[in-house]
């Protein structure tokens, strides 16, 4: 299917749409968010994005959180709920937004169900899936140069020579968060926290599982695609109207 095509339901449409993506750390997420921002051509979202812009510029809201992220916490729901509500009052937000790493709560959750209630915002949640042993194979593969903060994979993208960065010709290291004791508790806490949220929404909106673990990010992209045209489609024969009623 040409890209353009749920494009054109999603802007004729009256009702704004959240597309909601998730996906374990090294699944390839922030690809897909990128690729779906441009098809979809909805603003990509991230709560993590809007806390690290607060924490940069000084606000207020940022010196409040930044003892909190650096800590590897939680921001409060209450906070990250205002957060979005207000970025989805922006007029860029008007036919719908791409949301990534929000809700990571149950409650977060619940409350953007009743936002979505409230505002009349559809809403479309995506799982990406990727196997837990190649997600551990592609991290432990990557390569940091020290001097220069060049990234390199071992299996994916290497160096020209073994160990060595193409343009400062330091020794590469591997990064603390990359050792494979790290990515297993990584993952672990993604799916304590995660999955929770996943059972909540597979049973109260459109849902979808898709599975990255071998596939192209532009073949994955797709399928998303496909599947989001289709949710319009249905939703328009059970309206007779264009894709009104998700
Ligand atoms: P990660 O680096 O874990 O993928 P993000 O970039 O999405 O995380 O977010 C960075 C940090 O911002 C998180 O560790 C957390 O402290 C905070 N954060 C982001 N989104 C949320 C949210 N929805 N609820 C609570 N805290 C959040």
């Amino acid at each position: 299917m040409a890209a353009g095509a749920a494009y054109r339901i999603l802007i004729s449409d009256q009702h704004p749409t959240a597309v909601v993506l998730f996906g374990p750390p090294g699944s390839g997420k922030g690809t897909q968010a990128k690729l779906l921002t441009e098809r979809l051509r909805l603003p990509h979202v991230s709560t993590g994005d809007m806390l690290r812009e607060h924490i940069a510029a000084g606000t207020p809201l940022g010196i409040e959180v930044r003892e909190i992220i650096k800590a590897g916490q939680l921001v409060s729901d209450p906070l990250v709920i205002r957060l979005v509500e207000d970025r989805l009052d922006r007029p860029d937000c008007a036919l719908g937004v791409l949301l990534d790493g929000f809700p990571r709560t149950l409650d977060q959750a619940a409350m953007l169900l009743d936002l979505a209630g409230r505002r009349g915002l559809r809403l479309l949640v995506i799982h990406l899936k990727v196997d837990y042993d190649v997600i551990t194979a592609r991290l432990t593969g990557r390569r940091l140069c020290p001097q220069c903060g060049t990234l390199y994979n071992i299996r994916l993208k290497p160096p020209i020579v073994s160990g060595r960065c193409d343009i400062e010709g330091a020794r590469l290291i591997v990064r603390d968060d990359d050792r494979e004791e790290v990515i297993r508790q990584r993952l672990a806490a993604y799916d304590a926290q995660t999955m929770p949220v996943l059972e909540f929404f597979s049973t109260r909106v459109k849902f979808i599982e898709v599975d990255g673990s071998s596939r192209k990010p532009e073949d994955l992209s797709n399928e998303i695609v496909n599947w989001i045209q289709t949710a319009f489609d249905d939703a328009a024969e059970m309206t007779g109207s264009s894709g009104e009623g998700l």
